[in-house]
Formats: C-alpha cells, structure tokens, sequence
C-alpha cells in the first residue's frame, strides 16, 4: 500500500465558523477524519505545518512547504498538501520551481465551502487528491472538483462556486470520475527531485488601467529588482507618459522587466503593436507569452534568487520548468 504524507496548511477546507467569520481550525488529523473510506486505497500520516487563511501566505511558506516536503521525502510515495484556495495557484506555481522534476506527485487541494458544512465539496476534493497523490503522477498540480491541472497553469477563476480553478493555456492534465483518475497528461520528471531554498521576493507586479503615468512603476522599480506589468491585449504600454524613458532607465539599473498581459486566455504577444514592438526589439523587456501571472510572480522570484545577470536571467525566463511555457518554443 502506498504511503501519502497529508500537510496541512488551513484554508477554507479547515476552517470553522467563529464571531468574526470563517476561520483556519481543523487540523490535519480531522480533515482526515472525515474521509475515512481512502484508508481502503493508501496509508496517510498527517503533518500539520501551518494553519492560515491563505491570504497570509507568503513566500516564507512556500520554503517551509518545501523543505517540509525535502524533509519526507525518501518516507512517502507521495504528498498532499490542503491548502486555501485564495493563493493555492501562487503556492503551485512556486512550489513548481521550487521543487522540480519531482517523480513523486506533489498535490494541492482546497475547498470553497468548510469541511464541517452540510454542503461541501471538502470531502470529495480530499479523497480525489489523497488518490492522486497514489498514482503515477509525478509532479505539482491542483486536484479540484475532479479537474487536474499543471501547476504552473492553474488560475483561481471563480470566487464562490466549487469549479474554482482553471487551466490556462493548457490542458488539463487529467480527470476525476467516480474517484477513478484519467490521466490524459504525465509530466516529465527526473529520478530526482531538484529542490531549490531561495527566492528573492523584490519582485512587484502592476497592473495598467487607462491612463496610469509612469510614476507608479518608478516607485516600484525603485523597490525592487523586477517589475511585472500586466498590460492590455497582446501587451504594450501607453506612449505618452513616459514610459518608454522609465524602462529604459530601470533596464540599465539591471532591473528585470516583464510585460503580460490582463487577458486571461492566450497570452502576449509584445511584437505585434506599434505600443509594444520598441519595448521588446528595442529596450529588450521580457514578455510572459502564454505564462499566468502567477507563474511569472514565482518563476521570477525563483530566478532572482539564484542571479541578476540580465543575460541569464533571460534566458532561465524563457527555458520552460513544468510546462509553464510553450510559446514561442
Ligand atoms: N480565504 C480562504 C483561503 O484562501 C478561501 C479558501 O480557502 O477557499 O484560505
């Protein structure tokens, strides 16, 4: 029988109802309790490593999760992570980078309404992840209302309703049904894991409305080391305001820049435009292609822990870790 370490880190699924709103209280060994029947398919230990709502998560807990994941690793044939749902895709893609080329399944899962709820999808979420993490799946991904998503491709997309989560730019990785996985997608993965204990958390990320001057991204870049800008449609920057002299400036600091876009689906494509073209072929910003936001936010943390040099910096951007990149290949 297969050995799963089950960790816990709060969110929705562990929480109860308090005085002032729903609260992380469960522990693992209770979440656990509840789903008595996935003793049949794999042996679980709980490790309780954190209870937090999971907008107060930080890149701190990411590293614990890893080394709490390090740590294990040769004791377990795989791990279980319930986590809230807020952050999970930030915690997904970070531990994607964090922990790469893993053979064993690394598995998020969450919930949008508590465990303890008449009404919940806590205890099918868990049961689906606890058998996830007992296949052969290597890697990190999400396991939410039957759906497995990469990832470095998962986005929370609805705020209330159970399908919480999507896959943008890429396919699921596979199904639930009726508790049986189907596997469309195996990650690549290596005999061992890579992990990695550094990242570098100046890294901001603005978002453009109509008419944003270049004030706001001089206070950011003044900050810290890289600046996202998630722009609009295919991605570029207005070009009266300055900008164009603000990333210039920023680009000869040895900042890293990138620009994305505020579309959810498809991507960037920086070239295309007149407002984009110069920043790409002229002051050489960065784009994120069909990368997520959160994926670009942990990618570059991850990258800016290990150098600054612009020339490798680009180039580990742009080298693909868990399929979080296929465009341009
Ligand atoms: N606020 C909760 C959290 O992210 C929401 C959830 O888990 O669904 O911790």
């Amino acid at each position: 029988m297969k050995k799963i370490l089950l960790i816990g880190t709060g969110g929705t699924i562990a929480s109860e109802v308090t005085e002032s709103g729903l609260a992380p209280e469960l522990t693992t060994e209770q979440l656990l309790a509840h789903v008595p029947a996935i003793s049949e398919v794999c042996h679980v230990d709980c490790l309780q490593l954190l209870n937090l709502d999971s907008t107060n998560m930080a890149p701190e807990h990411w590293l614990a999760m890893t080394r709490c994941i390090r740590d294990n690793y040769d004791a377990y044939d795989g791990f279980v992570l319930t986590h809230g749902t807020d952050t999970m895709a930030y915690t997904a893609a970070a531990l994607s980078y964090l922990v790469q080329k893993s053979p064993k399944p690394i598995v998020l899962t969450g919930a949008q309404k508590p465990m303890g709820f008449d009404s919940t999808d806590s205890k099918i979420n868990l049961t689906d992840a606890i058998r996830c993490a007992a296949e052969d799946m290597p890697g990190v991904s999400i396991v939410f209302n039957g759906r497995v998503i990469l990832g470095t491709r998962a986005k929370k997309t609805r705020s209330k309703s159970f399908q919480a989560f999507s896959s943008i730019n890429f396919p699921e990785l596979g199904v639930l049904r009726d508790g049986v996985l189907l596997r469309y997608i195996r990650q690549d993965c290596g005999a061992e894991p890579v992990f990695s204990e550094t990242l570098n958390q100046k890294v901001a990320l603005m978002k453009l409305v109509p008419g944003t001057g270049r004030e706001q991204a001089d206070f950011l870049l003044e900050r810290n080391d890289a600046l996202i800008i998630e722009s609009f449609g295919v991605g570029g920057l207005p070009e009266s305001s300055g900008f164009y002299d603000c990333v210039r400036g920023a680009l000869n600091r040895g900042k890293t820049i990138v620009l994305t876009t505020q579309v959810e689906k498809e991507g960037s494509d920086l070239g295309v435009y007149h407002v984009g073209h110069r920043l790409k072929n002229d002051l050489g910003v960065l784009e994120a292609y069909d990368m997520t936001t959160e994926a670009v936010v942990a990618k570059l943390m991850w990258i800016l822990g290990r150098t600054r040099d612009p020339r490798e910096v680009e180039r580990l951007f742009y080298t693909p870790v868990a399929m979080d990149i296929l465009w341009p290949a």
